[in-house]
């Protein structure tokens, strides 16, 4: 193994140079070195030196380009974990910032629960974790995609269980953080662990659409090349994308398998400079080609509740086929692939949190606080269940009259959408109008619906009966609460109405004995 190259940092400073020039490389380097050492004479299962792991979670992140203060916590996150240096050693060297992060991940590290048990256990340190310092979810997220491409190392189970871990809770909470790129690696490489069989068969699928559809593409590209042009409209790149497998798993198994309705395998990205570029370009591809009905998504006046943006059309296009089209100024791409990662870059100390990371930070504490408190029995489980709806779900967007718009799981219904908007309206609803139409209680809601609630100020308590279709886990807990209080009043009414009987059985006795 002598002649091997050994592992060294230049690859990692040469990304982090990339864009950010003025970077302090001396601090990455010593951190290289300083991680080097310690895990010195380790070896991954692979065989490979220790550091190699490491590294690679860094390269992750620069690739993400983050501030490198969480690069370097990423070179250092298995150092107080696997070798004898300790966090406080990382103190000394790197500062307190760095060394609450490493501190962080490795608090993550170590669960031991099984099943079910594992499952929540996993969960409830990682909403701890986010809500602390929502840096370490991305070290962690490096780490792990690391981790699922050296996954063939592990025994059989151990490869199915880190994958199914990865699929069913880091890539969810990826996507919730509009973290769109480690989800996409999150995604296909547990989706190949995970279920080899299905894998192997949308990788033909994709291989075969590439090869078909290549030449096609490059000439619808050089076409709506020329269309711009020859209008003088401003555009950056036109790119083929093609769909990441596992989300297009997903659509087929939507449409029966079938991938004849599926249009966007391959789709044409349009990046522009400006937002009235979008507007623009999208009008001279429906000059161009006829865009099918209702196909037609403006993401940038709504944008999906992970901060998503760009305009979406489908049209039919050269020789009838039909072609899926994103377009999106440079911005909305970087926020796209990168999510809340996108915001670090304008504050350097990095725990300045912008307004997003903010509104993101509130979520997860909003729902570690609502599910992590220790339940027991089949409320635990229940209370599971909306967590994993909460969370995982698509979710839709709802309008209040005003134009608010409310971000409910799908499926959500009217008693849903009430209680997000607040405690007393959900309590006191007794009907709904969604687009001008009163609907019952219990009716799903669409995206892009407009609902209002009627709602009745005597009523005093929510219908108990709600909880068999409400989708939300604030819904429930105020149901929960609200036919809980309603219990306790009439046992206290009990209470007080047996007080005066007896009250009234003594004054008759006295009354009596009186006479
Ligand atoms: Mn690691």
């Amino acid at each position: 193994m002598e002649h091997m190259t050994k592992p060294n940092v230049d690859g990692l400073l040469e990304k982090i140079k990339k864009y950010e020039p003025e970077a302090d490389l001396d601090l990455v380097r010593l951190a290289f070195d300083f991680a080097n050492d310690a895990h010195q004479g380790q070896k991954r299962k692979s065989g490979e030196p220790y550091i190699v792991h490491p590294l690679a979670t860094a390269e992750l992140l620069a690739e993400m380009n983050v501030p490198i203060s969480i690069i370097i916590a990423g070179l250092l996150h298995d150092v107080p974990e696997d070798t004898p240096v300790t966090i406080e050693d990382i103190r000394k060297n790197f500062g307190d910032d760095i060394s609450s992060m490493v501190a962080g991940i490795t608090k993550l590290g170590k669960i031991k629960y099984r099943g079910i048990d594992r499952y929540v256990e996993n969960l409830r340190k990682m909403f701890v974790a986010m809500a602390s310092d929502i840096r370490v979810i991305l070290i962690k997220f490096a780490d792990r995609i690391n981790n699922l491409s050296t996954l063939s190392a592990l025994p059989p189970a151990k490869q199915i269980r880190i994958a199914q871990e990865s699929l069913e809770i880091y890539a969810p909470i990826a996507n919730r953080l509009g973290i769109n790129k480690m989800r996409a690696k999150l995604e296909d490489l547990s989706f190949k662990h995970s279920m080899p069989k299905e894998y192997e068969w949308v990788t033909g699928l994709v291989d075969r659409a590439i090869k078909v559809k290549k030449g096609y593409v490059e000439k619808v590209k050089t076409l709506l090349e020329a269309e711009l042009k020859r209008n003088e409209i401003n555009f950056e790149a036109i790119d083929g994308r093609v769909k990441h497998k596992y989300s297009l798993y997903r659509k087929l198994l939507k449409h029966e398998r079938d991938i004849i309705q599926i249009h966007d395998i391959i789709a044409l990205r349009i990046i522009v400079p400006k937002l009235s570029d979008c507007y623009a370009v999208l009008g001279i591809i429906h000059q161009t080609w006829k865009p099918l009905k209702g196909r037609i998504k403006d993401y940038i006046s709504q944008p999906k509740p992970n901060g998503y943006q760009s305009l979406h059309t489908t049209v039919f296009c050269e020789g009838g086929e039909i072609v899926e089209f994103q377009i999106r100024t440079n911005v909305m791409h970087e926020e796209a692939e990168r999510g809340i990662a996108a915001h670090w870059q304008y504050d350097e100390a990095g725990k300045v949190a912008s307004p997003e990371v903010r509104k993101q930070m509130k979520w997860v504490k909003d729902l570690a606080k609502q599910h992590l408190d220790t339940k027991s029995g089949p409320e635990f489980l229940e209370s599971l269940e909306t967590l994993k709806i909460d969370v995982f779900q698509d979710r839709i967007f709802v309008f209040t009259p005003k134009g608010d718009v409310i971000d409910l799981p799908e499926g959500a219904t009217p008693v849903d959408f009430a209680y997000a908007i607040h405690s007393q309206i959900g309590n006191t609803c007794v009907g709904a109008r969604v687009n001008d139409h009163i609907v019952s209680l219990e009716t799903r809601l669409f995206s892009g619906d407009c609902c209002e609630i009627i709602v009745d100020k005597d009523r005093t308590s929510p219908n108990p009966d709600w909880l068999s279709f409400i989708k939300t886990s604030t819904a429930r807990s105020h149901i929960r609460s609200g036919a809980k209080s309603r219990l306790t009043r009439w046992i206290k009414n009990f209470g007080e109405e047996r007080e005066s009987k007896k009250e009234r059985a003594e004054q008759r006795a006295t009354h009596k004995k009186n006479r």
